[in-house]
């Protein structure tokens, strides 16, 4: 029986309600005057449910594609102005107990290289991200309770956060690992974590024990529930996502809808940010053999119609997406994005040798960061290493109102404009450089409030003298 409020998966991600969400948006895919009023409600930015944005999925009519694009940029505008938030991962270990058949971490892969990562190394790998101007990092970590248990994950964090080389600083952990325990959830708040990011993978129950045969993970309610013992121990910011060509990308984009409306009704907030990664080449995996790929056109359609049904949740995507993909659905809602990101584990400091291959998928963009920071420039996007919402305590519903009361562009305008000129002070080319200080000239003049412009032009030129780290 659905039901957004239960805390059991089959109840708030039920089947028969996504199968009758797919059989109305069927019925529904040529009704243009029920497509126009879903695009109407749209265009006031309260949303959609999972059945209006399933029928506008569906809908195939060019026009009223073209009308989805047209708004889905501009909730974008609205919302996130023009700042793109950067980050990268960190891999800190692929030893893993699962079966999962899309990575390569699975336990029966023999041929992968397995590793882990010391403190010390740990320690260098930050230092060169910091040498790049990262601020942000994602750490990853395949599910082993003896090799990767919560007490390492914690120590890499505490590590992550203390290492301070020149005028470097990760500012802000994220954390990707397996579903855990309540009492697990509460140790990361406490260590000051950013998002949980939990991946569904897929919300097709029956795919998805397919999928995970054995392992912790083959639990499909414990690992669907997950984001529900993450805020129940502390943490305000989780993360959603589905691995799209695993399961019919129709029904993954119903459950997601879904797994958004149940944070909110149950917790008042929904989640902090979508990712949408797509099944990529791997050690031991070939992504032919999962029969849901999508093409990039039905790809950028699902981008665009997640940023109008859920206009407050932050999208991201990764360097599985090659440079030409990213550059178009940026365009259609995506507020942050990595760079010059290594999926192996370990690799920043020193490339892996190509015999001791332990990466979890093969990169697309493969750019450093300074190219894609200047990419982004010239493609007229701010590159923003802000870190300040979590730090100053705007999480969860807090940050939601931030967003609703349209004082985004009085506080991360300002805050994106200083983290880039920390970067383009600290660790940027030349060329980069001088794109990046006409931005911030003409961009100073788009902070509404004539006080914060002020106090933020003060900040820069104290930037520009060694100054580090302001905020709103
Ligand atoms: N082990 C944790 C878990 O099970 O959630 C951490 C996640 S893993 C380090 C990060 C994500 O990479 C996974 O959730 C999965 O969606 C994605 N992934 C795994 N194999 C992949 C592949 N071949 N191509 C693209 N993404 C992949």
């Amino acid at each position: 029986m659905y039901n957004p409020k239960s805390l059991k998966a089959e109840e708030f991600i039920d089947d028969d309600e996504i199968k009758e969400t797919l059989a109305y948006a069927d019925a529904n895919k040529d009704n243009f005057e029920l497509i126009d009023s879903i695009l109407e409600k749209a265009k006031r930015l309260k949303g959609l449910s999972h059945r209006e944005a399933s029928v506008l999925l569906a809908c195939e009519d060019a026009d009223r594609i073209e009308k989805m694009y047209a708004l889905a940029e501009q909730i974008k505008k609205d919302f996130y102005g023009n700042r793109i938030v950067m980050f990268a991962p960190l891999y800190s270990s692929n030893y893993c107990i699962n079966g999962c058949k899309y990575c390569p971490y699975h336990i029966a892969n023999k041929h992968i290289a397995r590793k882990k990562l010391t403190q010390e190394e740990i320690r260098k790998e930050v230092i060169a991200l910091q040498d790049m101007g990262h601020k942000r990092l994602a750490i990853e970590a395949g599910e082993d309770p003896q090799n990767n248990p919560i007490e390492y994950i914690l120590e890499c964090i505490k590590t992550i956060y203390s290492i301070k080389h020149k005028n470097g600083a990760i500012r802000r952990v994220n954390v990707n690992i397996a579903a855990t325990t309540v009492e697990e959830y509460r140790m990361l708040a406490d260590a000051g974590i950013g998002t949980y990011i939990l991946f569904q993978e897929t919300y097709n129950k029956k795919s998805y024990e397919e999928l995970h045969p054995y392992g912790p993970k083959s639990n499909y309610a414990y690992h669907t529930e997950a984001m529900d013992r993450a805020m129940e121990g502390g943490i305000d910011d989780v993360g959603l996502g589905v691995l799209f060509g695993l399961e019919l990308y129709r029904y993954e984009f119903a459950g997601l809808l879904m797994h958004a409306e149940h944070l909110e009704a149950v917790h008042g907030v929904g989640p902090h940010t979508i990712s949408v990664p797509r099944v990529k080449h791997a050690d031991d995996i070939d992504p032919d053999t999962f029969d849901n790929g999508i093409d990039d056109d039905t790809f950028a359609k699902i981008c665009a119609l997640i940023r109008i049904s859920v206009p407050y949740t932050g999208m991201i995507i990764s360097t599985r997406e090659s440079q030409q993909v990213r550059e178009k659905v940026i365009r259609l809602g995506v507020s942050q994005i990595s760079g010059a990101s290594r999926t192996s584990v370990g690799g920043y400091y020193e490339p892996e040798p190509e015999e001791e291959n332990s990466e979890q998928f093969d990169v697309s963009d493969k750019r450093t960061l300074d190219e894609v920071v200047k990419w982004l420039m010239e493609l007229g996007y701010i590159p923003s290493f802000c870190t300040a919402c979590y730090r100053e305590g705007r999480t969860g519903d807090r940050f939601m109102s931030l967003c609703k009361s349209g004082q985004i562009q009085n506080c991360c305008h300002p805050n994106a404009l200083m983290t880039l000129k920390e970067f383009l002070c600290d660790y940027a080319s030349e060329d980069t450089r001088k794109i990046g200080e006409a931005l911030i000239d003409a961009e100073l003049a788009n902070i509404p409030r004539e006080k914060v412009r002020e106090v933020c032009r003060e900040n820069l030129m104290n930037i520009e003298k060694g100054m580090r780290d302001f905020r709103f």
